[in-house]
């Protein structure tokens, strides 16, 4: 089962990748952006991070619905409120639960998802952070390992593909041929929540065999 401990893992492990990470997002939105996804997200997570810190949640669902708000406020952007509604939607669907098993956090970020796709509006194909989340929910069912390897897959899975939505589509055709940034940093959201159950040890049964 996974309690507040494990979700505030999670938003630390992602604080710290997006550091990591925020020159390469950065660099990804500049042929098709604006050339400051890194350095938002950078933003957003330095917020969550000290927050959780601070005073942390007790319960999963404060754990991501606070993450969310905090977001929503910080980063700015397209992205903000879509990953702040991404955080703060999964977190309500978990309810005040002390712990969750992974099948309900798969359920719950369905529901992120759903509200993701309402409030952008964009659709699976459409060259946004869509194109990860969507398949890395569907796998999440099955394993943290299986949730991350389709993600990336999403994600790399954006390079061809025209833009519909956000900033990149005002470029129509000359999107095409670069991976989308939105796709990539939720892919390393997604790889940093599969980074935290490694990290745990809390193996559930058929993932212990290495799914
Ligand atoms: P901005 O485009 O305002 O500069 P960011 O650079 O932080 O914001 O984020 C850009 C990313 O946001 C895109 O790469 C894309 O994945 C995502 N995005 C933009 N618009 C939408 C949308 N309508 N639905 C889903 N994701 C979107
Ligand atoms: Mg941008």
């Amino acid at each position: 089962m996974l309690d507040a401990v494990f979700f505030r893992r999670w938003m630390a492990v992602t604080s710290a990748a997006v550091d990591r990470e925020a020159e390469r997002l950065t660099a990804l939105d500049s042929p098709i952006g604006d050339a400051d996804h890194g350095t938002n997200l950078q933003r957003g997570f330095s917020a969550v991070r000290a927050a959780m810190d601070e005073e942390p949640p007790a319960t999963p669902g404060a754990v991501l619905t606070r993450s969310g708000r905090l977001l929503i406020s910080t980063v700015g952007g397209a992205s903000g409120p879509l990953y702040g509604t991404l955080l703060r939607r999964t977190g309500k669907a978990l309810g005040d639960a002390p712990e969750v098993s992974r099948e309900q956090l798969a359920e719950a970020l369905r529901t992120g998802v759903d509200a993701v796709r309402q409030l952008g509006g964009a659709a699976p194909g459409d060259k946004t952070m869509i194109d990860a989340l969507v398949p890395a929910v569907d796998a999440l069912g099955d394993s943290f390992a299986a949730a991350r390897a389709a993600a990336e897959e999403g994600a790399v899975a954006t390079t061809p593909l025209r833009a519909r939505k956000g900033r990149a589509s005002y470029l129509g055709e000359r999107s095409i041929g670069h991976q989308d940034p939105g796709a990539t940093s939720a892919a390393l959201l997604i790889a940093c929540l599969a980074d935290a159950s490694d990290a745990s040890g809390a193996y559930e049964a058929g993932e212990a065999s290495g799914g």
